[in-house]
């Protein structure tokens, strides 16, 4: 589901279900929209078949949460697990000052996610204005439901989180995987996360100044012997289910 206004985003989900299972999802994410920050002028449903040969399984990352006390504290602390993943120093910079400024030539949000160069900081998506749209990745209704409850226990639900979650273990599931920055351009919504494999879904709240519009994604990859086409396949294509929560510190 992707709803807009004024032809802005202001809403997405995604679900991978069976076909029984359609029109019940169908309402449900027509509520999300409507319950969006902003009332949507469009809402666009679509929907694709999956081949169930090709879907894989995994587990959620584990969550955890850090709640720096101001913005300058949060990028620190947020540059600093970027860094312990191997990034240097140069391309956390150039990471922070894109999403600052707008990721697009026309120093707009992207619609998707920048894939940089771990190293170098060089970016390497093939639209810079789009960019790379995570897609097909979903948790089982179990998961979903068990995940959900343990997230309302510590405080922390919402939908939102529930979706980044999903996004970040498709992405940190790849061998180039290095890290992932995020934060929404939701004006009202400030809490960003770092993420990979090895360190999990670090959530850090004042990850951006509120009222700012700005926001996005970076995947930081190794780019040496990178397969970049089969690398946008994966993420945009290949179905993920998520079968297993994790922990929750
Ligand atoms: P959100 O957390 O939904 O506000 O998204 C923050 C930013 O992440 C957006 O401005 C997009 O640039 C990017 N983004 C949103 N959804 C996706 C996705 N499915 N895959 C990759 N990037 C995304």
């Amino acid at each position: 589901m992707r709803a807009t206004s004024n032809e802005a985003h202001i809403s997405g989900a995604e679900r991978i279900v069976n076909y029984d299972q359609l029109a019940g999802m169908f309402t449900d994410l027509i509520c999300r929209a409507i319950d969006s920050y902003e009332l949507p002028d469009k809402i666009y449903i679509t929907t694709d078949t999956i081949d169930a040969d090709l879907i894989t399984c995994a587990r959620a990352l584990d969550i955890k949460t850090i709640a720096p006390p101001s913005c300058k504290d949060a990028r620190c602390v947020s540059q600093e697990i970027i860094r312990e993943s191997g990034v240097p120093a140069k391309a956390i910079k150039r990471a922070f000052d894109l999403l600052d400024s707008g990721p697009t030539p026309e120093g707009k949000n992207m619609r998707g996610a920048i894939i940089m160069d771990a190293f170098t900081g060089e970016r390497l998506e093939p639209d810079e204005i789009r960019g790379i749209r995570v897609s097909r990745v979903d948790y089982t209704e179990d998961t979903r439901m068990s995940l959900r409850e343990r997230l309302k226990a510590n405080g922390i639900y919402h939908e939102r989180v529930m979706d980044a979650l999903a996004i970040a273990t498709k992405v940190s599931g790849r061998e180039e995987a290095v890290a992932e920055l995020c934060w929404s351009d939701n004006p009202d919504y400030t809490t960003g996360y770092v993420a990979s494999k090895k360190q999990g879904y670090v959530r850090i709240t004042n990850l951006k100044e509120k009222r700012s519009v700005r926001g996005g994604r970076i995947f930081f990859v190794k780019a040496a012997g990178l397969d970049l086409d089969g690398y946008i396949n994966y993420l945009e294509r290949q179905p993920v289910i998520i079968n297993r929560a994790g922990n929750i510190n």
